[in-house]
């Protein structure tokens, strides 16, 4: 199932289409059709049925059953949203966001503006023409308004071309407001049969996820809670005379000038140009540079101990210090890459979004998917395919909204996880091992993580579905312009697989660099001591290790360069490549992690300003959400980070971040910094 949209716009397994609920159905219906499943899907000017919903909902929830049809099986989904009910509504009758539930403009190729008209008690219509698909949806359409809830519900027509079993259901949203949150209850009744229904709900799933894109709210919670953070806070703002990197890989601007009003870019170009609104809180930006919020590919709000000591690794989410680390470093947006304590990670998002706890945008990755072999504790090991299955859809359900294979899973099982995630509207990614980068392409993943250090296909002692007994650095004496890498490379862009490159992590495992003062700073007394000690240890086994020890390391400072051709070749060929901190342990911290990710790609050989487009615009198209973030645009969100000096002529000045900007409320990087002193490790 999952395959037949694949191709619809992109060949990558995650198109990021937002079908609407009925995708399936529709799918279905038009195989048996005999039509090709890509075709347009046609208007059909059939007769239009007046039933009205309202009426036919009130019959079934007065007698039990309906007259001309059984109830039938429903789905009920709740949900809570972030922001006020009436801007919760708008999302269900503004055309724009309406039509993005169907196609993300990111590659919806709309030819025509969308339209939504709907008339509460009678007709509803929507319309998406796009290059390749078309839909027309009409049906009877209510709302009702009362003060404690907000309901809104209609039907299809019989007629309507989207509808899975056309007119068979009715929906009914009621919209409950608390403060600034809405809960939401969405009801849909008289499916034909379980699998209709399933596949309803993951429309509506992917639905609620381009909404909660779409709202963009921040919480009055924030702007109380935390006003000791937050440096400029004001409907307007005008940065002035700022050194401008605007995060698509163009050279540095000078003297530019950014507006943005209520966190939305209205205009940018250089100062003399732009018209400043009198009612602008205006910044002088003289001497500094403004570039777009990092968009963090492989994030996670985990901190791991016990590396060194023991073989048990023990992953503590810091709830606290991580998500504030992030920020205060510039990152705005992050995607987690895998968790042990998948609730807590969505627990966070949802307090960051609701303004409880100060943090980047989240897109939040489920649990690990692997089978036995890594000795972490916390992670389960699936059984086998249905397992992995079952686990994807429950995640996905609690509100995961991508997947991440691990190391140790046969080709079979990761399949199965993929056509799941797939099935769900949701890209998997791999920190693989048993699984090499093209085997991965072929089952069709969306993402592979490190880059070539971690593929092992090339290990001399790889057994299909089994992880050689080095998972790191195997292809070090392999020639990049070679046959053997430029294939591999070559199946991973032309199945568009993006990689995410965490170079930083490798200098880490192969130079041991000492960890800056503001690093330690953050680190609880525990972790540095632990961290230096191990630093020693490791610098020690580099000179008087045993053979073995020495060999790995010598092995890890080649790979350190052989890596950096890697991501340069794969960009050469056309690869997105992603940036990642991946900073999770030791010295190597979240936030300052994503800097050094920065100024490594910078020491991989882009150029300053390209390893600032894969550190932010990169991540953000992969996401499908670049119309929106990852660089500095008019109508882009104004997440932005302000640092003094210039990235673009010292790499390093990534790390003189002043002010971030999320959604147009600027956060103070330093005080934010200090409020977590001593706590990486413990909270
Ligand atoms: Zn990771």
């Amino acid at each position: 199932m999952a395959c037949i949209w694949r191709n619809a716009t992109t060949a990558s397994g995650y198109d990021g289409v937002t079908r609407p609920p009925w995708q399936g159905s529709l799918a279905k219906s038009r195989a048996a059709e005999g039509e090709k499943l890509r075709s347009t899907t046609r208007i059909r000017n059939g007769i239009l049925a007046a039933v009205v919903l309202f009426s036919m909902a009130g019959a079934c929830v007065a007698h039990g059953t309906g007259k001309e049809r059984a109830p039938g099986i429903s789905l009920r989904i709740e949900r809570s949203f972030a922001a006020p009910r009436d801007k919760v509504f708008g999302t269900w009758t503004d055309p724009q966001a309406v039509a993005q539930w169907f196609l993300p403009p990111e590659n919806a190729h709309w030819t025509e503006p969308p339209t939504f008209e709907a008339h509460s008690g009678g007709r509803f219509r929507l319309r998406v023409v796009a290059s390749d698909e078309h839909y027309d949806l009409h049906g009877t359409f209510r709302e009702v308004r009362a003060p404690d809830k907000l309901v809104f519900n209609w039907l299809w027509d019989k007629d309507s071309p989207l509808a899975g079993s056309p007119g068979d259901t009715g929906v009914t949203v009621e919209f409950f407001a608390h403060g600034g949150r809405t809960d939401i209850v969405l009801t849909q009744r008289g499916f034909r049969n379980e699998e209709s229904r399933k596949e309803y709900e993951r429309g509506w799933y992917r639905c609620f996820r381009e909404m909660d894109k779409l709202l963009n709210f921040v919480p009055p919670e924030t702007l109380t809670r935390w006003k000791d953070f937050i440096r400029v806070s004001s409907p307007v703002v005008a940065l002035e005379h700022a050194t401008m990197i605007d995060g698509t890989g163009a050279p540095a601007k000078q003297d530019h000038t950014i507006v943005f009003s209520d966190g939305r870019i209205t205009a940018l170009g250089p100062s003399g140009s732009i018209e400043v609104p009198a009612n602008a809180k205006r910044l002088d930006l003289t001497g500094y540079t403004a570039l777009p919020g990092l968009v963090d590919m492989h994030g996670h709000l985990f901190y791991v101990s016990n590396f060194f000591n023991t073989n048990d690794l023990l992953a503590h989410v810091m709830p606290f210090s991580f998500p504030r680390l992030y920020l205060a470093s510039g990152v705005t947006t992050i995607r987690t890459a895998g968790t042990f304590e998948p609730y807590a990670d969505l627990d966070i998002k949802k307090a960051v979004d609701a303004g409880t706890l100060i943090g980047p945008k989240m897109h939040v990755t489920g649990p690990y998917l692997t089978g036995e072999g890594y000795p972490l504790v916390q992670l389960y090991a699936l059984t086998g395919a249905e397992d992995a299955r079952r686990t994807v859809e429950y995640w996905a359900r609690e509100g995961s909204s991508s997947f991440k294979l691990y190391t140790d899973l046969p080709r079979a099982v990761a399949k199965a996880a993929i056509e799941e995630a797939h099935r769900w509207g949701l890209p998997i990614t791999g920190h693989l091992g048993s699984i090499g980068f093209r085997e991965a392409a072929e089952l069709g993943i969306d993402n592979v993580e490190h880059g070539l250090w971690v593929d092992t296909e090339f290990a001399p002692d790889k057994q299909p579905d089994l992880a050689p007994a080095e998972y790191d650095a195997t292809a070090v004496d392999l020639d990049i312009n070679g046959e053997a890498i430029q294939s591999m490379i070559k199946t991973l862009v032309d199945h568009h697989v993006a990689v995410t490159s965490t170079i930083a992590v490798w200098e880490q495992f192969a130079l041991h660099p000492a960890a800056s003062e503001h690093v330690l700073d953050a680190l609880s007394e525990d972790g540095r001591k632990i961290s230096a000690d191990s630093r020693l240890m490791e610098l020690k086994k580099m000179t008087d290790g045993t053979p073995h020890e020495r060999e790995k390391h010598e092995r890890f400072v080649r790979m350190l360069q052989k890596e950096a051709e890697f991501e340069r070749a794969f960009v050469r060929a056309g690869g997105l490549l992603l940036g990642g901190s991946d900073a999770v342990i030791d010295v190597f911290i979240a936030g300052f992690g994503d800097q050094r990710e920065v100024e490594m790609l910078a020491e991989a050989g882009f150029t300053p300003e390209q390893a600032i487009q894969i550190a932010s615009l990169n991540g953000a198209q992969f996401l499908k959400e670049s119309k929106r973030i990852g660089s500095l645009a008019a109508g882009k969100q104004a997440d932005i980070m302000i640092v003094k000096g210039d990235p673009s002529k010292s790499i390093r000045d990534i790390e003189n971040v002043e002010i971030v900007f999320k959604d147009g409320v600027g956060f103070d990087s330093k005080k934010l910094i200090d409020s977590v002193k001593g706590q990486v490790g413990i909270h």
